[in-house]
């Protein structure tokens, strides 16, 4: 399939969706692309049931209601999304356009391209354990979406970071059973959650195996009855288990894109602050895969980085067309029919 657009955005978390409206404000149309089969990048796909706190007028909104709310507001612009398929190359026409091409072979040509990929295409660390692939999916789940569909189980936890201990802490009130293993006695999370954690674990709320590992997975038919920790002496102890949430952090791969010739630096693109721009003409990166002096990664830089990019790209769309900076208050939003 080919396409041809003005811009192309790599990425669709938060900070990619933010792009769209930007950029439809600014009249500039957009294809945007995601390895994920669904929108709202780390937000939906790591933590969709958590409160944020600092996204300016919204006192506490989860990632998941963030995302649909970013999807809500940038319904008018009639966005195209290519979902499930990774971008793979890049190339530059000698009109200075761009041919990006995904996993899935779609071909879209575009006058200038946004990173916002992230940290690159995710996906979780898999303990190595013999026939894990089995579980996954009913039984192994990497990353949780729905939690009322772990409401009354058996639920092992492990790791023994922010993501383990909150999960442990918010399930504890629903779940039938809730262990988490780690290897080591402490914790690597924010205080207040440590305590919390010790706490429920003392009104017989978790139980914290600590240091154990995962051992054997037992089960039939993809489903898991039990798993084995192991500890350091090889001890070995047998626990009821439905569902096993390991939290052993992302891998996180920005795989082809390192290959584009662009300014790298430990894995994130350098970019100007004042425009996004990468070190490639045409190319901008904006949100967690952007890096300049100063740089915080949060949802709310990405978002101004969001309107610094679409700006710059103007020009590059409507060359002989001066940007006449405008409120949203004063241009309103219009669904163009070109965007
Ligand atoms: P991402 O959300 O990472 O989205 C990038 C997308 O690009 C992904 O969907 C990925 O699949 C896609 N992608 C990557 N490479 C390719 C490719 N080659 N082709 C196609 N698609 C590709 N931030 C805050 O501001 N406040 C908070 O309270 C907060 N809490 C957090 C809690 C947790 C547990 C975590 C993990 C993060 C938290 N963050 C928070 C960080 C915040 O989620 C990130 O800053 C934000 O998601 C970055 O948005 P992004 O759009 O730049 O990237």
């Amino acid at each position: 399939m080919s396409h041809k657009t003005d811009v192309v955005v790599i990425g669709a978390g938060p900070v990619g969706l933010f792009a769209v409206f930007e950029l439809g404000m600014l009249k500039m149309k957009c294809h945007v692309i995601d390895t994920l089969d669904f929108v709202g990048g780390q937000c939906s796909a790591l933590y969709p049931e958590k409160p944020i706190y600092d996204i300016p007028a919204h006192p506490s909104i989860s990632a998941q209601e963030l995302i649909e709310k970013l999807e809500e507001q940038i319904k008018p612009f009639n966005t195209t999304y290519h979902l499930g398929q990774q971008v793979v190359s890049v190339h530059k026409n000698d009109d200075q356009s761009f041919d990006v091409v995904t996993s899935k072979n779609t071909k879209i040509n575009a006058k200038a391209i946004i990173i916002a990929a992230g940290c690159g295409a995710f996906g979780p660390n898999r303990p190595p354990l013999e026939n894990i692939e089995q579980f996954e999916g009913a039984s192994v789940i990497y990353s949780i979406r729905d939690k009322s569909k772990l409401d009354g189980k058996d639920i092992i936890i492990a790791g023994g970071g922010d993501s383990a201990v909150d999960w442990a802490i918010t399930l504890a009130e629903t779940a039938r059973s809730i262990t988490i293993v780690h290897r080591r006695p402490k914790f690597r999370c924010a205080p207040e959650s440590s305590s919390r954690l010790h706490q429920l674990a003392e009104e017989k709320k978790i139980t914290i195996a600590t240091p154990y590992q995962l051992g054997k997975l037992h089960g039939n038919n993809g489903i898991l009855n039990s798993i084995d920790v192991v500890d350091f002496e090889g001890g070995i102890k047998n626990i009821k288990c439905d569902v096993l949430l390991p939290f052993f952090g992302l891998s996180m791969d920005l795989g082809p894109i390192l290959d584009w010739n662009l300014n790298i630096e430990k894995k994130h693109i350098s970019v100007a602050s004042d425009s996004m721009k990468t070190s490639a003409d045409g190319i901008y990166a904006i949100g967690d895969v952007a890096t300049y002096q100063g740089k915080l990664k949060l949802i709310l830089t990405g978002f101004s980085e969001s309107a610094l990019a679409s700006h710059s790209i103007y020009s590059l769309v409507y060359p002989n067309q001066p940007l006449h900076f405008e409120y949203s208050t004063t241009k309103g939003i219009k669904s163009d029919e070109k965007v």
